[in-house]
């Protein structure tokens, strides 16, 4: 049984990093964000109620969330783990969490501010695969390297909505850290790194831990 919780602020290379780990260790990737995003391109009922708060940056409610997430983990394919990115962002989906299971190993993304700001800039996601990548000119338009679908910024990858999804990162991420330090299976990852770099970090810490 693999547990595993991603904890890292927007651009912290946490999504790329969580397909790599759910291939290795063969456990479901369950991002909240996509899961949201998926909601309103569908236009679902719940993706028509969270469309706007997703637009501003904001958090949804704990209730909604945590509804959505614990509805996830009844699925059987969590029988032997998941990992999950995006989910507890607050203390009370935490609690939330421990409450649905235990033996979590938690994960935290370092990364200094200004090189999140930076890599959201240049982060673009492709219209037809949906893989995320950086371009090096902020205002070319330009290609995804690996279906030739067209690239564009995420609507909450604009400039105003990043400063504002960041602060909340902070805010909140502060008293969930300090929550899951003390435990044994606590694992901070300088994601400034290279890509393989963190990769290899984490399979390290992961299979120490686990
Ligand atoms: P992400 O891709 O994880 O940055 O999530 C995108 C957006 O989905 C966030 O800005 C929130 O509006 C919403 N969201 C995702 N996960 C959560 C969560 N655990 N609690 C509240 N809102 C969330």
């Amino acid at each position: 049984m693999l547990n595993l919780v991603l904890i890292g602020p927007p651009g912290s290379g946490k999504g790329t990093q969580a397909i790599r780990i759910a291939r290795r260790y063969q456990v479901p990737h369950i991002s909240t964000g996509d899961i949201l995003r998926q909601a309103v391109r569908d236009e679902t009922p719940l993706g028509r109620e969270v469309a706007a708060t997703l637009a501003a940056g904001g958090l949804v409610g704990d209730e909604l969330i945590s509804d959505l997430v614990q509805a996830r983990l009844e699925r059987s394919d969590t029988a032997a783990g998941f990992l999950l990115d995006g989910f507890p962002r607050t203390t009370a989906q935490a609690q939330l969490l421990d409450r649905l299971r235990s033996d979590l190993v938690v994960i935290h993304f370092a990364v200094p501010e200004q090189e999140i700001i930076h890599r959201l800039s240049t982060r673009r996601c492709c219209r037809s695969c949906n893989l995320t990548q950086s371009v090096s000119d902020a205002d070319a338009p330009a290609d995804c390297p690996y279906c030739g679908g067209s690239l564009v910024r995420r609507d909450d990858d604009e400039p105003a909505t990043v400063r504002k999804r960041l602060a909340t990162y902070t805010a909140l991420a502060e008293p969930l850290i300090a929550l899951y330090r003390s435990r044994p299976a606590f694992l901070t990852v300088n994601g400034k790194q290279a890509p393989d770099r963190v990769s290899e970090d984490l399979f390290r810490g992961i299979d120490l831990v686990r």
